[in-house]
């Protein structure tokens, strides 16, 4: 029987599975400073993520393993998000009455710091409207994935997890 029975249907995780198979960072420390958190539930062979990671806070004992991130260890710097190549993970921090999540962002056009943008759940469904704080864009070098951080109202931190961009 699959840990993940919905995701393998449906083809989205719900945080109800996904908190299922990985631990759900604490209040506390999602207040503290940003943590990063992994959406990849199956056991395929890859690792970046791992290799990245500067404080060995992401544990894989072997490259099929899912990955799995030791909140305390994490430092918030959010290589793991722009270097993976299934846009799996993500960084959220809990900020007031918002919470801010760092997400890769492959579209164009990139938006600009300040710009309010649709929110999308991960089935690609319109959940709302945000403010985008910082934009990290594709370093020409590396190839990296351009990373967005959006400030969402603080009861979708776990439903949001991308961004359309509109300009009328
Ligand atoms: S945000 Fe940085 S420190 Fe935290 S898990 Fe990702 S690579 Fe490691
Ligand atoms: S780099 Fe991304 S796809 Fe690969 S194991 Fe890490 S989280 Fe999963």
């Amino acid at each position: 029987m699959s840990e993940i029975p919905n995701y393998l249907k449906y083809g989205y995780i719900t945080p109800e599975e996904l908190f299922s198979i990985i631990p759900k960072p604490s209040e506390k420390r999602l207040r503290e400073r940003p943590v990063a958190v992994p959406e990849c539930p199956q056991r395929i062979p890859c690792t970046p993520c791992k290799e990245v990671c500067p404080t060995n806070a992401i544990k894989m004992d072997n490259p099929n393993d899912i990955p799995i991130v030791d909140y305390e260890k994490c430092i918030g710097c959010s290589l793991c998000v722009q270097v993976c190549p299934g846009l799996a993970f993500f960084m959220i921090h809990y900020v007031g009455d918002k919470a801010r999540i760092t997400l890769p962002h492959e579209l164009l056009p990139l938006p600009e710091r300040g710009e309010e943008v649709i929110l999308l759940n991960r089935k690609g469904e319109e959940v709302g409207r945000g403010r985008v704080i910082t934009v990290v864009p594709r370093e020409k070098t590396k190839g990296d994935t351009p990373i967005v951080t959006v400030e969402v109202p603080l009861e979708l931190a776990w439903d949001v997890r991308a961004i359309k961009v509109v300009r009328e």
